[in-house]
């Protein structure tokens, strides 16, 4: 009852209240991932067009930095969009204020900061339609997993937000509908309070980190508790390893959408029930994956992700480097939808490690394939801050022996090679950042 009147009444008089637009835009987007590629791609063109050009008029940044490399403004051909220079992390560090459109006052965008757990912090801003926009394409993919408005959720993630006001504990009752899992403290304690809440509340999907939501996993199963059963789980915010989502999905007998999204341009790409490869939000997004030579990664190849948003006219971010790398895909998924697939996200460039000689690990990979191969380690997490040495963190289980270290050092030892020394700790828990999330692979290097 009370999610009916969460979706059919509270949820639009906020909407009303705000002057937002949420709910409109959602309807749009759920109609236009059925259109073909081809539609898509061409509604796709259009709009780099009008966001190029409008970036081109209404920035300092790219006014003086185009008009240096003697373009207009006006894109003729994709090739004209694929010459366009690269905005890096530091290009907007170093020219925030000159990024910011012409056309609005600060006052009149959303800020926001990125964690800046990879090392440059940014601060980014939105206009008001381009935020509901991005609202609308993530609750579209929280569709695809089982969500609909009203449905009450629980949210596993570190340091969620309080509803310390009595506005804000009316809206969570009335219109969010959030129970909460502060993953920044997890003990027995709050693990069975967030089991006795979910008892009473019957959230029906959970939201979360990866791991986190992993951890949770972890707890039940120790506890035996087997009557947790969302309808559907969304994993977000970091990488889903293959041996974690096991666990989940066993723990919770649903299986786990995954998500790669970022703060700087929302939601990015997301699985859909057939859960075979990540839809790309090509509505609002362009997303190319470039080979270190320049050139485009062909299907089935790693490369780094560019993103050029098509919707924020605050501060437009043109062919951005996100600093992630993923693989795209040519394959249609069986779904229908019209938005292309990639095939994964292969991690952050700083997951990277390096080997003495100077070559790279991905280290999320290398965790992963880890966490399958060596019976005994329940969760690991790989620290660098040395070319010649390698720390190594490991949660062990109830399977761990001293086979399992030793296994864990060759494995280590034949992938960096006999010069690296690596030191393996054994301890109860991983770092996480002050967001509340995980890094399995840290490289300071
Ligand atoms: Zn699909």
């Amino acid at each position: 009852m009370l999610a009916w009147l969460s979706k059919n009444i509270f949820f639009p008089l906020w909407e009303i209240k705000d002057g937002a637009q949420r709910q409109k835009y959602l309807r749009e987007l759920c109609a236009t991932q059925w259109l073909e590629t081809e539609v898509l791609q061409q509604q796709q063109w259009e709009r780099v067009q009008k966001i190029v050009e409008y970036a081109f008029t209404h920035c300092p940044y790219y006014r003086s930095r185009y008009a240096s490399l003697g373009f207009d403004g006006k894109l003729r051909s994709w090739q004209d969009f694929r010459n366009l220079p690269i905005l890096t992390k530091r290009d907007i560090r170093d020219n925030k204020a000159n990024l910011l459109s012409e056309a609005f006052r600060r006052e009149e965008l959303v800020s926001a900061k990125t964690g800046g757990s990879t090392g440059t912090a940014l601060t980014l801003y939105f206009d008001q339609q381009c935020q509901e926009l991005r609202n609308a394409a993530a609750m579209r993919s929280d569709r695809w997993a089982g969500w609909d408005i009203g449905m009450k959720v629980a949210a596993i993630w570190g340091n969620p937000p309080v509803a310390n006001t009595f506005k804000k504990k009316l809206r969570n009752v009335l219109r969010d509908r959030v129970i909460y899992l502060d993953t920044m403290d997890i003990n027995d304690a709050s693990i069975q309070r967030f089991i006795d809440c979910w008892r009473r509340e019957r959230p029906r999907m959970i939201f979360g980190h990866a791991h986190s939501i992993y951890i949770l996993a972890l707890s039940l199963q120790r506890l035996k508790i087997r009557d947790l059963h969302p309808e559907g789980i969304i994993a977000t915010s970091m990488m889903l390893l293959e041996p974690e989502r096991c666990v989940i999905e066993a723990v919770f007998g649903c299986q786990v959408t995954n998500r790669y999204g970022c703060e700087e341009v929302g939601l990015i790409a997301c699985e859909c029930e057939r859960h075979a490869g990540l839809h790309l939000n090509i509505d609002h997004l362009i997303i190319e994956f470039l080979k270190e030579n320049g050139t485009e990664a062909e299907p089935g190849e790693e490369g780094d992700i560019l993103l050029t948003d098509l919707l924020n006219h605050g501060m437009p971010l043109i062919r951005y480097r996100v600093e992630d790398r993923g693989v795209p895909s040519n394959r249609k998924c069986g779904c229908g939808r019209g938005l292309p697939l990639m095939e994964r996200i292969v991690g952050r460039e700083a997951d990277f490690l390096k080997r003495p000689d100077g070559s790279l690990v991905a280290g999320v990979s290398l965790v992963e394939r880890t966490l399958t191969a060596i019976p005994g380690i329940e969760q690991m997490q790989l620290l660098q801050n040395d070319l010649h040495r390698l720390l190594v963190r490991v949660v062990p289980d109830s399977h761990f022996s001293e086979a399992t270290q030793s296994n864990l050092q060759n494995e280590l030892q034949v992938v960096f090679g006999s010069e690296m020394v690596i030191e393996i700790q054994i301890v109860s828990y991983l770092y996480q950042t002050s967001a509340g999330k995980y890094r399995f692979a840290v490289c300071n290097i």
